[in-house]
């Protein structure tokens, strides 16, 4: 798939429900948001269909995400399902690790790719505070677990904020220091929520993770399919990386599209600008499926306007980050 500015598409974020089980400061009002009604939500064998023609288009790798995906009933074998796509080459999962431990066996048995964990503190008071009063303590025991399947490549995001931010980006980073974990640090994004006025930028943090650990080298060979920067330092088993999109836009090798639960197709995180894939799935004409996604790829705009003040009003758990 190309869009207008030649940008290859292969990479499609499928956001499987717009429900969690955390209400992240950043991510989701305390009372949560107004949840789309079952019937409106995409069935998996709706976004199975959506993957085999994306898939027939140049679609390469799929990652899945929410609200919170593990809490949606069936997602192993879903996994399975786009495991099986001809054309599909890797398929990855955003979490936020509450259930992670107790689901990692059929994860991993459905031939998950890669696990990406959301984890913005160690600290078992700050992590209840910024989660709205998840428990840091069964993400470390999910971490853990996935230490038995070293065939999934494990990641870390971290976002970062409030007073006590070095601290935590030291002792999250220090996770791949010890264990085969990459840590990404990601910029908070005017999405959703108000924005962070500190939000913590790339240079700052390695700043800080320097004075600690010492020199970061640059890894020249891009690592992942997607936007972030790794650097190695010294003694560390995983690497350091950063997505930052506000500092450091990257909009001009973007190659992401993203399905939202309720079946649109949106062709930048900010952009409020989606099509309705569901209403030509469920209409007259399901065969215009194929052209719909060509006409919407295509005009793909050439990039975010975080930098303009402008705040996307829908939450990244909507959109799936
Ligand atoms: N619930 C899963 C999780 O937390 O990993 C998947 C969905 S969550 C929306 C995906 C990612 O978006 C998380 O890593 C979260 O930290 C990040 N995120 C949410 N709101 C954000 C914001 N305003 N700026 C930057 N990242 C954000
Ligand atoms: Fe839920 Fe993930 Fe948003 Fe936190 S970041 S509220 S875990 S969707």
């Amino acid at each position: 798939m190309k869009d207008q500015y030649g940008r290859t598409i292969d990479y499609l974020r499928i956001s499987v429900t717009d429900r969690c089980n955390l209400r992240c400061t950043y991510c989701m009002p305390e009372e949560g948001i107004t949840c789309i009604p079952h019937e409106e939500i995409l069935r998996y064998e709706e976004m199975e269909q959506i993957c085999r023609i994306m898939a027939e288009m140049g679609l390469k790798h799929i990652k899945v995400t929410g609200g919170e995906p593990l809490v949606r009933k069936g997602i192993s074998g879903f996994i399975r399902t786009l495991k099986e796509i001809p054309g599909i080459e890797t398929v990855t999962l955003t979490t936020n690790g509450i259930l992670l431990e107790s689901m990692a066996e059929e994860l991993a048995s459905a031939g998950i790719d890669g696990i990406n964990v959301s984890l913005d503190t160690l600290d078992e008071e700050a992590f209840r505070a910024i989660t709205r009063g998840g428990d840091v303590k069964r993400v470390l025991a999910g971490l853990r677990k996935m230490h038995q399947y070293p065939q999934i490549t494990l990641k870390i995001n971290c976002v970062l904020g409030g007073k006590n931010w070095k601290k935590n980006a030291v002792s999250v980073a220090e996770l791949a220091k010890n264990h085969p974990i990459h840590v990404r640090f990601i910029e908070h994004m005017p999405i959703g929520r108000e924005p962070e006025k500190e939000a913590k930028r790339e240079e700052q943090v390695r700043v800080v993770l320097e004075t600690v650990y010492g020199p970061s080298i640059l890894c020249e060979k891009p690592m992942g399919f997607g936007p972030s920067v790794y650097y190695h330092f010294e003694g560390f088993v995983g690497k350091i990386g950063f997505i930052s999109a506000v500092s450091h836009k990257f909009c001009s090798g973007c190659n992401r599209i993203r399905l939202t639960a309720d079946g649109r197709l949106r062709m930048c995180l900010q952009s409020g600008n989606s099509t309705d894939l569901k209403a030509v799935l469920r209409g007259e004409n399901p065969e215009g499926l194929e052209s719909v996604i060509q006409k919407s790829v295509y005009e793909k705009p050439r990039e975010h306007h975080f930098d303009k003040e402008s705040i996307e009003t829908v939450s990244m758990s909507q959109i799936g980050g």
